[in-house]
């Protein structure tokens, strides 16, 4: 083997070092991309870290590769997402073609004004050729241009240059042990593995193989846990590469893994043996039909393609036919949540770093599929492999309109399924795009691996009344097409080969259902007062105007809960001042004086992240930076806020309320800030100043916070969460991370009493203020008002006629002292069975 001569990369500009795994993006900081490093720039000039050829020049200017004659290449990326200042702020040196010496000038940029026009200044140099490297200063300090930064070591140019001679030697199967199969960080660790020989490297599964070096062909193997790999190598070290590897792999690369039994648990096509499979309500509903099992099909995709222009083009004409076929489906939407769906599907194609890593791919001579599909899916691995749930969901839509892109790229058309009538779907997970070309004619439901509660896929379900379950065990997918089954989603079941009375017992159900609904909404207008005479308010959860007008058209008595983030998710920039005041102040006007407008200030955080505020990456998002952690860590978000939020006052009944809190600290310091902020406005009165009980440290505390606080409400929701220590969205955990738990019927029984005991009230916007079964439990526990979501007011104010406050009191009393959720509910349900009787002998 022939060893190089180390080579030495230089600075390419003046500034602060900083390490990969600080930059607040993800492709960047999990290096997907390449291995390197950040500089938090001083100076204004980018310069040639090593002698080569501009092998690339973004036509923005912002991002250049430089190749050097052994095959190393660099990529400098000005800035965080700069490619959308479209060139403004950079001016290019040098050409694409040409060849430049190490510390030669390339790129001149105004740093003023890219920090005031991009997410961030922060300047990245990746060794995209792969070669590991190391630092020739520490990693946090200062350093001058053209100083020597990276030493890189280099191996055998031939190892990743050209094929490897002579016959190839294969391992043993390795059986998978990854839950995730090998996503991002194992897949990347093992890539980096591969490249430590010189020998040619492939894993395979089954007829795929890839090039065990490349990261990004290794995840478009798309394997999954128990899946048996396989690795080649041709070589002089092909025996110690393939035993180093069938090591790593059996080992879990770098992930704390168990062995998986030799042979792969594939599902087999064999009868399943219950009656009953379980999952989650993703739509409610019941429906009675046949199975209809759906599968997607592989696309073959060639990894490599002769002229980058071509492939350009054609990577661009897939893109702009996409969106023009997202445009039709948000032109056709049923409604604003399904437009909204495809406006997001849109807004992920004009992503600048996934088009920067495809176009990266195309560069390295990939065709224009494998470019961007590897590109989507190396973002969607992350997405799902960042802890967060929600990131995890947009994962899935990361993957539809990929497949979208990617079809068009191939020219394969978009197949629609020929089902039959009355098909009840079974798949392992659907995606957007199949769940809104659903023939609702035949269609009458769907039954899922996959997916959550809160997915895209549930909403649109929804949105079409179709009824879904999602989160089945595997053993659904092994059912044979045309068995008969009954879905009833209410409960989160799949009923195989069902009795003819149970079919007929729920369709009684529905009836009563829906004529139940329609008298619900007759009265929506109508108090919600107790057989014994008692009020409660019962407000609406909002997240915009339109909810608004829509909550005060079913009865809504207020608003109880404005869910602020609305104003700014996805954007790239924080919403100006009039924007804020003028949302702030539309809702406000359309409640007008006499009613309640609580607002909640921003709560996002880890899980949630804003584009425009760099946040760290956080393993556990739900336990890290969030809500009002985030704005007193960065007051003047919190401050324009509360500016905005006074704008309106006097126009409602104005509350602010703070999410998240736990510290009675935090709320001072909350309460000084908005003091601060009403005092120039000469406000007569300041507004209501109430915190989310939700965490239960401010529970268990309510006693040292009901002095301090105008009002409670109790977001049921995160308390659940935090006080069972289970994650709200958790598919297979969602049965057990049940409100009704009596622990969290406790702490909701003690903010009460603190909360009364200093004369304050209590409202609870949570979801289980939102569930009829639970009204008689909450009136019983003492609470004041019920903010619910919009289109169940009619019917939580109806559940408050129905019942007597006494009758509530002993119910709350007797639950309290049960042991779990089930048991609660139970008790409840016979109770509710009980009124409903009552109610109807008074009223005949
Ligand atoms: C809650 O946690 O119950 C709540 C209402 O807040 P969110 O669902 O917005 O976190
Ligand atoms: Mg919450």
């Amino acid at each position: 083997m022939t060893i190089t001569q180390p080579l030495q990369l230089l600075a390419p500009l003046s500034g602060v070092l900083m390490p990969l795994d600080h930059v607040p993006d993800p492709v960047f900081a999990s290096r997907v991309i390449g291995d390197g490093l950040c500089i938090d720039p001083t100076s204004q000039i980018l310069c040639a870290p090593l002698a080569g050829v501009v092998s690339n020049l973004q036509h923005t200017g912002h991002a250049i590769s430089i190749t050097d004659d052994s095959g190393v290449q660099v990529l400098l990326h000005i800035g965080l997402d700069t490619v959308n200042l479209a060139g403004h702020g950079f001016s290019a040196l040098v050409e694409q073609g040409q060849r430049v010496e190490a510390g030669q000038p390339l790129i001149e940029f105004d740093a003023d004004y890219i920090a005031l026009h991009a997410r961030s200044l922060l300047t990245l140099m990746l060794v995209v050729s792969g070669e590991p490297f190391s630092l020739l200063t520490p990693d946090n300090g200062l350093v001058a241009c053209a100083q020597p930064l990276l030493r890189l070591s280099l191996g055998d140019p031939r190892s990743s240059a050209t094929q490897e001679e002579g016959e190839a030697l294969f391992s043993k199967p390795v059986h998978l042990p990854n839950p995730n199969g090998l996503h991002a960080r194992p897949a990347a660790i093992f890539a980096q593995a591969a490249k430590a020989f010189a020998a040619s490297i492939c894993l395979h599964k089954q007829q795929d193989s890839a090039n065990a070096k490349s990261l990004v062909a290794i995840m478009a193997l798309q394997t999954v846990h128990g899946d048996a790999l396989q690795v080649s190598a041709v070589g002089e070290d092909a025996e110690l590469a393939i035993s180093t590897l069938v090591q790593l792999l059996a080992d879990g690369c770098g992930e704390a893994v168990t062995p998986v039994a030799l042979v792969a648990p594939v599902v087999q096509a064999q009868a399943v043996s219950t009656k009953l499979l379980r999952g989650v309500c993703a739509s409610a509903g019941s429906a009675f039909g046949h199975v209809v099992q759906v599968a997607e099909r592989t696309l073959e995709i060639p990894e490599f393609a002769a002229d980058q222009r071509v492939e350009r083009e054609s990577l661009e004409r897939a893109l702009t036919h996409a969106k023009q076929a997202l445009q039709r489906l948000r032109d056709n939407a049923a409604g604003e949540a399904q437009s909204d769906i495809f406006k997001a599907h849109q807004e992920l194609l004009e992503d600048p770093s996934l088009l920067e890593q495809a176009q990266a791919l195309i560069a390295e001579g990939k065709s224009a599929a494998f470019a961007w599909n590897g590109a989507t899916e190396a973002t969607a691995t992350l997405f799902k492999t960042l802890g967060s749930t929600l990131l995890a969901e947009r994962a899935l839509d990361l993957m539809d309109v990929g497949q979208r892109v990617l079809k068009l790229i191939l020219g394969v058309p978009d197949g629609v399924w020929e089902l039959p009538d009355q098909a009840i779907l079974i798949a392992e997970q659907l995606t957007p795009s199949q769940t809104a070309a659903l023939d609702t004619s035949k269609v009458l439901g769907f039954a899922t691996v996959g997916g959550g509660a809160t997915s895209h896929v549930a909403i649109l379900a929804r949105a079409l009344g179709l009824p879904a379950v999602c989160g089945l065990p595997l053993q659904v997918l092994s059912l044979a097409s045309g068995t008969r089954v009954l879905l009833d989603a209410d409960k989160g079941e799949l009923h195989l080969d069902p009795a003819l009375q149970d079919i007929e017992q729920l369709h009684a159900k529905r009836q009563q259902q829906s004529l139940r609904h329609q008298h619900e909404l007759e009265n929506a207008a109508r108090a919600a007062v107790t057989r014994d005479g008692h009020h409660f308010e019962v407000t609406a959860n909002v997240a915009s105007l339109a909810e608004t007008e829509q909550a005060m058209s079913l009865g809504a008595e207020g608003v109880g809960l404005l869910r602020s983030e609305f104003l700014y998710q996805q954007r790239s920039l924080a919403p100006s001042h009039d924007e804020q005041a003028g949302t702030y102040s539309a809702i406000a006007r359309a409640l007008g004086p006499q009613r309640n407008l609580v607002v909640r200030t921003l709560d996002v955080g880890g899980d949630k992240p804003l584009a425009y505020v760099p946040m760290d990456s956080e393993a556990n998002p739900f336990l890290g930076m969030r809500g009002i952690r985030l704005c007193l860590e960065r007051p003047q978000l919190l401050r324009e806020q509360f500016r905005a939020i006074l704008s309106s006052a006097g126009l409602a009944r104005l509350h602010i309320m703070l999410p998240m809190v736990s510290q009675l600290s935090e709320l001072r310091l909350a309460r000084q800030m908005l003091e601060e902020e009403a005092l120039p406005l000469g406000l007569k009165e300041l507004p209501k100043l109430g915190i989310m009980i939700e965490v239960p440290a401010a529970a268990l505390m309510a006693d040292l916070f009901a002095p301090e606080v105008d009002f409670f409400s109790i977001g049921t929701n995160d308390l659940t969460q935090y006080t069972l220590a289970m994650d709200r969205d958790h598919p297979r955990l969602a049965s057990q991370a049940d409100s009704f738990h009596p622990s969290v019927l406790r702490l909701i029984a003690s903010t009460v009493k603190a909360a009364h005991a200093h004369g304050k009230w209590v409202g609870v916007c949570g979801a289980l203020a939102s569930e009829t079964l639970a009204v008689p439990l909450l009136l019983g526990l003492g609470v004041d008002e019920l903010s619910v979501s919009v289109p169940l007011i009619p019917a939580i104010k109806a559940a408050i006629r129905e019942v007597e406050l006494s009758d509530c009191h002993a119910i709350a009393h007797q639950v309290l002292g049960l042991e779990s959720a089930e048991q609660v509910r139970e008790a409840l349900y016979v109770q509710q069975q009980a009124m409903v009787e009552t109610s109807q002998v008074l009223e005949n």
